[in-house]
């Protein structure tokens, strides 16, 4: 058996301020179209196991995670990937402590050593709980490290961290195809996978693109038009997804710069602006 019914969840795609800004009144931040609204990013997979489970797996859990959580009524939670450890991608990381107490089981982050150290020095509350004045209601976590190229299976998804730069910080994109019982990627593989997220990306070291090679779907950053350090222009966006030529790409990170129409108008065949709450998979919302 292997895994099915994929649902791949875009559940924020918007940069570290989110979309509309606060009190910015700029057309994109006062448009009326829904798609203009980006919170911060992330994303869920849920699957059917090769046992016939549900699961759950989150790639980043920003601050606006209790919202987006909510939105698509997610209730458990199989493991954390985490990309890197700016307040945009982790500030959420309290809000799992409610699937720990649905689930009654402690949660994996899987994370590169620097950013399970960031990860302990910030929520310091959580993983030093002993600390707390007062026992209070904190997640139960543990720890899982990840190195680049190094790929993990979960529940007959495998998981390889791609290296990123994001700007100068070395930082982990997600490759996810489903594999089989010997963990050997199925040469059918179920809709939308093999797929891979690559955000806060300005550029991808060589070694990274043949990790990215024969996707179904992409999906990158694309912060802006004028040139950023750490970040990827949409022409610089374009031209890396022109490069890798997946079936579609979903571009996300992106700041209030342009509207989701505006953005449209100018993506070539195969690609477009991601959007909180598109769905990928059998049966769902996507278009492209
Ligand atoms: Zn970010
Ligand atoms: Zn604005
Ligand atoms: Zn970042």
């Amino acid at each position: 058996m292997t895994l099915r019914d994929v649902q791949f969840i875009f559940l924020g795609t918007g940069t570290s301020s989110g979309v509309p800004v606060i009190g910015c009144s700029c057309d994109t931040c006062t448009s009326d179209d829904p798609r203009d609204r980006r919170l911060r990013c992330g994303a869920a997979i849920r699957f059917i196991d090769p046992e016939g489970l549900p699961r759950t797996i989150f790639i980043d859990i920003p601050p606006d995670h209790r919202e987006q959580s909510l939105r698509h009524e997610l209730d458990r939670c199989d493991g954390i990937f985490v990309t890197h450890a700016h307040v945009d991608h982790v500030y959420g990381l309290d809000e799992v402590r409610r699937y720990n107490s649905l689930m009654r089981e402690p949660i994996g982050v899987h994370a590169e050593p620097e950013v399970t150290e960031a990860l302990h020095r910030i929520f310091q509350h959580i993983y030093a709980r002993q600390d707390n004045r007062n026992d209070s209601f904190v997640a139960d976590l543990f720890d899982v490290a990840l190195h680049p190229g190094a790929a993990v299976v979960l529940h007959g998804l495998r998981v390889t961290p791609v290296r990123l730069l994001h700007g100068r910080l070395p930082i982990l994109g997600f490759r996810l195809d489903a594999v089989d019982s010997a963990g050997v990627p199925l040469s059918e593989q179920p809709d939308p996978l093999p797929l891979a997220w690559c955000t806060d990306v300005s550029s991808v070291p060589p070694e990274s693109w043949e990790l990215l090679a024969g996707l179904k779907t992409l999906i990158l950053d694309m912060l802006r038009e004028r040139a950023h350090p750490t970040h990827m222009t949409c022409d610089e966006s374009i031209s890396v997804a022109e490069r890798l030529q997946a079936e579609q790409t979903f571009f996300i990170h992106m700041s209030h710069d342009f509207t989701h129409r505006q953005l449209l108008e100018r993506m070539p065949p195969g690609m477009a602006p991601g959007w909180d709450d598109l769905i990928l998979g059998e049966g769902t919302n996507s278009d492209l």
